[in-house]
């Protein structure tokens, strides 16, 4: 029997477009985890940048990421980008202290759950300035806060456990 095509399976080689190695797409422009950087893209993130400041699906704008690969750094999202991505994708994940952290932009506020707390801010801005976690301002210990990330970077709330391989 014909095995019929799959517009979803990594079949097309494309260049990544952050390091320029070989990378593989599906029909829709999509990558797996570039082989030599693990890069992944969409084919809209020029776009992206421009208007959301931040790239999907791994947050951190193009620009930036090519910068950071260029000096041998991971790819991690600025707090700035954070609160880009929570704008535009309205649930987002983070780690610290190994705890995950759920962030969800709903009509009532903005909710910050771990796995024993929640708390719930008014707006964005209000989010931004006066997220705290243990009496630490978030956006002042974001250098130690782990694969910021849209929620989909975890398959499920059982493994938010454990923070995604970068
Ligand atoms: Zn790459």
């Amino acid at each position: 029997m014909e095995k019929k095509h799959n517009h979803m399976e990594y079949n097309n080689v494309t260049k990544c477009e952050v390091c320029g190695n070989l990378t593989f797409a599906d029909d829709y422009g999509n990558t797996d985890k570039c082989p030599n950087c693990g890069w992944m893209q969409d084919g809209g993130n020029e776009l992206m940048e421009k208007w959301h400041g931040i790239s999907y699906p791994m947050l951190v704008p193009l620009s930036r990421a090519r910068e950071q690969y260029k000096k041998g750094q991971k790819f991690k999202a600025t707090f700035e980008d954070f609160i880009n991505g929570l704008n535009w994708y309205k649930e987002m994940l983070f780690w610290y202290n190994n705890k995950y952290y759920a962030v969800r932009y709903r009509d009532t506020g903005i909710f910050l759950k771990s796995r024993n707390t929640e708390q719930i801010y008014k707006s964005v801005d209000d989010f931004a300035n006066n997220a705290d976690i243990n009496g630490r301002l978030l956006k002042d210990i974001w250098n130690e806060v782990v694969h910021p990330c849209f929620m989909f970077c975890a398959a499920s709330e059982s493994d938010y456990d454990y923070p995604p391989e970068d």
